[in-house]
């Protein structure tokens, strides 16, 4: 059986949901394809809130300057403008598909600090903002009965020929059914890659499938080098704890009792941008001033019971359950973890990719209006900026191209390979090749970057993927079988994680979130440029484009 589509998206996350209802809204037959329930994705564990400068005194200029600061001058400045003028927008549309936003005492939309941004600009839902969003988004997306949503369905490959997309080939979870899915127009928005780490804020199923699938058809991928990790997650697990707990008033604190993010940046302290803040506390427990388990604490008791109960309830729930820590009463152990990718799929600022008929949106697209760091609350303004306007311009493309086909030769090759791994009768274990990569990633490509460190990651990962080719799946049943799930997305990760390093080393400066302690300044001589890699059989080619500046000069950053 296969399935045709005029725009298939792949993905149901806030970036996909998005795409989807402006492609259909667009006169386009629309076709969603997710491998998780669209609810579960990874946007529904988002906390802190989304951008918007709809407060007094604030303007979508201040944004757009603020965001290429953040960006260490590296984002795209036609981007960032389309980003932040769209943000009022973008939130009052949410707003009246009926999310449920926290209110100020006049009844406008409440809003509260968040790093790295000059004026309060961040709209909010207690510390569930990214639940509000994706549950209003998909009643809306339900409301338009013509959406057919192929849920628990992975993406495997995109099918290409005559120089454009034709659809792609998928794996149903429930039967381990291959099957072709034509479309003349393709979204990529499969979200976020941080399961490449171990440490990571990201859920299990963040493995980046999208950004592998469509670099190994021949889309470039931007940037990867540049990750952000968040600096405040809990020791062991990595959950995230938002920077809203800052932007409420959160402070930072040494065991020395410090508040020493004001050593680091004097005028925003804790609410520097997430580089800053990561860097000054991987430096604080590197010289000795972090607790005896290797963090620092964030305090919030001096807010008082009822605005941390009340602003900031999962935060009370995850630590009270998780680390038997009360934070209206004790300071809360934190240490950076990975958090998200500024890097991704390659796409202009209508979401179009290098090749005809492939777009992309949301964290697995790079625009780029994150540029080398990414500041808090952008993303899921990214997500629903740019997933609309992806999603209109899919549904163009489809309107002007003839029919898109997938031959059952076509899935029949897609279904070789993936049969030829799960048949295999002996092997490396998934988990093993999984755990090596990341503690590579984790240990060496990290907050701070060594070249000797990138280059064994490089030399590791490269390994890996020869081992990779004798990987082993135990499980023979075709029924959810999650092994062979993650045999795949392993594959997947591999693919990104060799791009990241390959433009880690490459890069031979510092900028945003890429630090190299042989060189640490930022050269905007010679690297004010997007790496761009495309897959060749010795591994990544890497090439570059030049940075779209249009306002804002680059200059000295300082918090
Ligand atoms: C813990 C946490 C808190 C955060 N808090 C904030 C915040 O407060 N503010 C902010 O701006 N940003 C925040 N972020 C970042 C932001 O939430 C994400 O960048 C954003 O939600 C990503 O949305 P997305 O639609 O691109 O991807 P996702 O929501 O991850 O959706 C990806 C979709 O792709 C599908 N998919 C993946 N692979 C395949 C495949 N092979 N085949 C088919 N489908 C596939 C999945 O099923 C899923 O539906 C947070 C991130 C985390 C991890």
């Amino acid at each position: 059986m296969s399935y045709s589509h005029d725009v298939l998206v792949v993905g149901a996350g806030l970036a996909g949901q998005r795409a989807a209802l402006e492609a259909f809204r667009a006169g386009a037959n629309v076709g969603v394809i997710s491998k998780l329930h669209p609810l579960r994705s990874h946007s529904v564990a988002a906390q802190g809130g989304i951008n918007a400068a709809l407060g007094p005194g604030d303007s979508p200029e201040g944004h757009i300057y603020d965001t290429v600061k953040g960006s260490d001058y590296l984002a795209d400045q036609d981007a960032a403008k389309i980003l932040c003028t769209e943000a009022g927008p973008c939130v009052i549309e949410m707003e009246h598909f009926g999310t449920i936003f926290n209110r100020a005492p006049d009844g406008s939309l409440d809003r509260r600090a968040f790093g790295g941004a000059s004026k309060s600009r961040t709209i909010y839902s207690a510390d569930r903002t990214g639940l509000a969003l994706l549950q209003a988004l998909y009643e809306e997306l339900g409301r338009e009965r013509a959406i057919t949503v192929y849920e628990e369905w992975d993406a495997l490959e995109l099918v290409m020929k005559d120089g454009r997309v034709h659809g792609l080939v998928g794996l149903h979870r429930k039967t381990s059914k291959i099957e072709g899915f034509s479309a003349k127009a393709v979204v990529i928005a499969t979200g976020p890659a941080g399961r490449i780490y171990g440490k990571t804020t990201n859920s299990h199923s963040s493995t980046g499938d999208g950004n592998a699938i469509a670099y190994r058809a021949g889309a470039y991928l931007k940037d990867m080098e540049f990750v952000q990790f968040h600096p405040t997650a809990l020791p062991h697990t990595s959950i995230l704890i938002t920077e809203g707990a800052r932007g409420e008033g959160g402070m930072l604190k040494n065991s020395k009792g410090e508040r020493f993010m004001e050593r680091y940046a004097p005028n925003f302290k804790d609410l520097a941008s997430r580089d800053v803040v990561s860097r000054a506390i991987v430096t604080e427990v590197r010289e000795g001033r972090g607790f005896p388990d290797g963090t620092v604490h964030l305090e919030l008791m001096h807010l008082g019971r009822e605005k941390i109960e009340s602003k900031l309830q999962e935060i009370v729930e995850i630590t009270r359950k998780f680390i038997g820590i009360d934070p209206v009463t004790q300071g809360i152990p934190v240490f950076p973890a990975q958090h998200y990718m500024m890097g991704g799929v390659h796409t202009d600022p209508k979401g179009a990719t290098n090749l005809p008929g492939l777009y992309a949106a949301g964290e697995a697209a790079c625009v780029s209006v994150h540029g080398a760091n990414r500041l808090g609350a952008n993303s899921l303004l990214d997500t629903l900026v740019f997933g609309k306007i992806s999603g209109a311009e899919a549904a163009a493309w489809a309107k002007k191209t003839s029919s898109a086909t997938v031959t059952q030769g076509e899935v029949d090759a897609v279904t070789t390979r993936i049969h030829t791994m799960w048949e295999r009768k002996e092997g490396e274990t998934v988990v093993k090749l999984r755990n090596e990569m990341q503690n590579a990633m984790d240990e060496k490509v990290g907050v701070y970057r060594r070249p000797d460190e990138l280059l064994a990651a490089l030399a590791k990962i490269s390994e890996l993927k020869d081992r990779y080719r004798n990987v082993y799946v135990s499980d023979k049943s075709t029924t959810f079988n999650l092994n062979l799930i993650e045999a795949i997305e392993l594959g997947n990760m591999l693919d990104q994680a060799e791009v990241l390093v390959a433009g880690a080393v490459a890069r031979t400066e510092s900028r945003g979130a890429h630090v190299r302690m042989d060189f640490p300044n930022r050269d905007d001589a010679q690297w004010l440029k997007h790496t761009m890699a495309l897959p060749s059989k010795e591994g990544p080619v890497l090439t570059y484009l030049p940075v779209t500046i249009t306002d804002y000069q680059p200059k000295a950053r300082s918090y």
